[in-house]
């Protein structure tokens, strides 16, 4: 399918970085530390400090700084996604890096008391809505290649399938839940974090441990004359049966990347250790594949990939937002984010 806007750079994976304002903490001890990184935004460019002399520059699609707005975030990172997904394409949107960095203010912000703040999800549904009656939504978490609902928690070892006439996937006995404005999404979207706070507590574990996924399922009914709100072609105006398109969005809370301590005796930190390891780095080589067009996209070494099997390569889209720090205590683990998502490029 042709896109209208597909990006210059090659492959089909889109990358941007965020970097999230100095908070308190880092206000008050890092104050006479010049941040690690410097934003050259309108270069799309990022220069990682080295030491006081030397830095290494990166280049992005997006460089969104600390002063980003979400409306500008959304725009950037998702909206050429949700487009392609109301044309009847899947697609997907992750945010990956270090705990505390606003991989959940990027996508998860329910923004309340202040729409303004409001992130991903919750705009990219209230465009959806504006184009189509109503939507399908499941919400999930990942927890040491474990799948729980979290609509529906008495759901706590769900499964994948993988239609084998054309690739879609499905979790039977998910919950999927019909919604029909914003207020409900948004609903959903708290319950499903008390949940995850719920489920969390019980496993004994920390939210940042565990990836959360939201699946928006949409279908969008096209005119007879095969015209659609957003096509401002003039080209196809003979008469067609009318087309349901389906597509489905996917955006993924990434757990956090920093490493986990393997030496951790406690419960089950080594295996928590290994688990996210592995999901993040079969995340890493299934888009590094894409971004190299490579043929073989290795999706089933993790349930994570395997999830987004059907929203990966072909005419699917994704978008990456790798969100950092600027705290040059944790130089280490924004470089090794900064690295993920140059071999995402
Ligand atoms: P993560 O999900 O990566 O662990 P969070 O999204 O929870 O990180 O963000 C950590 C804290 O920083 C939260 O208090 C959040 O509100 C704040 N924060 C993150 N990004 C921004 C931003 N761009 N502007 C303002 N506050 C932010
Ligand atoms: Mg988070």
């Amino acid at each position: 399918a042709l896109h209208k806007d597909t990006p210059a750079v090659s492959g089909r994976v889109r990358v941007a970085v965020r970097l999230r304002p100095r908070n308190s903490e880092e206000l008050s001890t890092d104050a006479d530390f010049a941040d690690c990184v410097e934003l050259q935004p309108e270069l799309k460019r990022l220069k990682l400090r080295r030491n006081n002399w030397d830095s290494d520059t990166f280049e992005f699609d997006e460089v969104l700084t600390e002063f980003a707005s979400q409306k500008r975030v959304y725009e950037v990172v998702a909206k050429p996604v949700v487009e392609s997904v109301l044309d009847g394409y899947n697609g997907t949107i992750m945010a990956y890096g270090q705990t505390g960095t606003g991989k959940t203010y990027t996508l998860g912000k329910l923004g309340d008391e202040d729409t303004s703040a409001r992130g991903i999800m919750v705009r990219a549904v209230e465009d959806i809505l504006a184009e189509t009656d109503s939507i399908s939504v499941s919400y999930i978490q990942l927890y040491m290649e474990t799948i729980q609902d979290l609509l529906d928690p008495a759901n706590d070892n769900l499964y994948i399938v993988e239609d084998p006439k054309n690739g879609d996937i499905t979790l039977p006995g998910a919950s999927l839940i019909e919604v029909r404005n914003q207020q409900s999404f948004v609903e959903l979207l708290r319950l499903g974090e008390a949940h995850r706070f719920a489920a969390n507590t019980k496993l004994n574990t920390e939210s940042s441990r565990s990836h959360a996924i939201l699946m928006v399922h949409v279908k969008k009914s096209v005119g007879i004359s095969g015209e659609n709100a957003t096509s401002k072609s003039h080209m196809n105006r003979t008469m067609k049966p009318p087309v349901v398109r389906k597509g489905k969005l996917i955006v993924v809370d990434l757990a956090g990347s920093e490493r986990i301590d393997k030496s951790g005796s406690e419960g089950h930190t080594l295996e928590e250790a290994k688990s996210i390891n592995l999901s993040l780095s079969a995340l890493g080589k299934c888009i590094n594949a894409l971004a190299e067009n490579s043929s073989h996209v290795p999706v089933r070494d993790s349930k994570l990939t395997r999830l987004l099997r059907d929203s990966f390569g072909g005419t699917a889209r994704t978008s990456l937002v790798i969100t950092i720090g600027p705290s040059p205590r944790h130089r280490g683990e924004t470089s090794s984010t900064i690295m993920f998502g140059q071999r995402a490029m």
